[in-house]
């Protein structure tokens, strides 16, 4: 560790107050402390925001639901209304790390982790993320977990929110408030893709803050899931994942929001397989047929070619799973 300025921010006007002089907003800390552990981030001053009034999840006039920037992962996976509006948020919320990590990350700091790349952590590999202009060692290193879509020269590291592909999937907003003003951030444009700017990871200004996350309604009767696929049972990042939801009405697919995880430089919308399945009738060969979209444009590296079948089948199980053949 190294020395650092820590202060407690009383309301947003201090912490906005710190935060346009540079200081780092900080509230469950489980990412950005094992950061600095890590001299991979190293923030001269550090504003926490736990005091800030975002504890809330509450329904929207139309139906949808913001869920603040504090809410718990645990305290949203639990939340009555989301289990009963987006049970693939709560779902995506509890596959992901442990229970005490939950009990600790908040969803705005849930989205704005940073990847799990190896050598993003290792400060002796070259790593374009980390350090702008020095390589990228994953490209020709050990690359079985990184993405096959969204990729750049400079960067094929994934990102690893579960619950940021369920947003993407529900293409949900996010609210941000800054020495400018509040605005809102569509989550499709939210998240960037490296390009050759990899260091970049969100349409942050200088000094926001994440306020809420807001889920659009959604026509209803919906039914929502997520499917984490990974090498071990618990406590692992996604080398796939899907989440899906459907509006079926007079037993014909209406709407279909799908997104992908684990294999995009950012969550991955699949609007190719929700095309595909609008205005048909719900059966098994639309499930495979549909998840034969799911990897196109993909580009797999010398070690990770298997995640494009592996990513089809993932969407093929899980529109089965939500959608039945009924
Ligand atoms: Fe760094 Fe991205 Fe390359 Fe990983 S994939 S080493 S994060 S530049």
């Amino acid at each position: 560790m190294y020395p650092f300025t820590y202060t407690k921010a009383a309301d947003t006007r201090e912490a906005l107050d710190a935060g346009r002089r540079g200081g780092r907003y900080i509230a469950g800390g489980t990412t950005l402390v094992d950061l600095m552990r890590e001299t991979v981030e190293h923030p001269d001053t550090l504003v926490d925001i736990s005091a800030l009034p975002l504890r809330e999840v509450t329904v929207t006039e139309r139906g949808g639901l913001r869920i603040g920037a504090l809410v718990t992962m645990s305290e949203a996976a639990a939340h009555p209304k989301v289990r009963s509006l987006y049970p693939v948020i709560s779902q995506a919320l509890e596959l992901s790390a442990s229970a005490q990590l939950r009990n600790m990350a908040t969803i705005g700091g849930n989205i704005m982790q940073r990847t799990r790349c190896t050598y993003f952590r290792d400060v002796s590999a070259d790593c374009n993320k980390r350090d702008a202009g020095s390589g990228c060692a994953a490209r020709e290193g050990f690359n079985r977990t990184h993405a096959i879509l969204g990729t750049s020269d400079d960067c094929v590291a994934t990102h690893p929110s579960d619950v940021a592909v369920a947003f993407a999937a529900l293409e949900a907003s996010v609210h941000l408030l800054g020495p400018d003003g509040e605005r809102r951030v569509a989550f499709a444009d939210f998240l960037l893709r490296p390009g050759s700017t990899p260091q970049r990871e969100q349409a942050l200004r200088q000094g926001e803050l994440i306020t809420t996350v807001e889920i659009p309604a959604l026509p209803r009767p919906l039914k929502s899931g997520y499917l984490k696929v990974r090498d071990r049972q618990s406590y692992e990042f996604a080398l796939t994942s899907a989440a899906v939801a459907l509006h079926v009405r007079g037993g014909v697919i209406q709407e279909a929001r799908v997104a992908a995880g684990g294999v995009g430089t950012v969550p991955w919308k699949l609007p190719a397989v929700e095309l595909h399945l609008v205005g048909e009738r719900p059966s098994e060969s639309l499930w495979a047929a549909a998840a034969q979209q799911a990897a196109v444009g993909a580009h797999p590296l010398a070690h990770n070619g298997f995640k494009a079948e592996l990513l089809k089948r993932t969407v093929e199980r899980q529109l089965s799973t939500v959608g039945g053949t009924k």
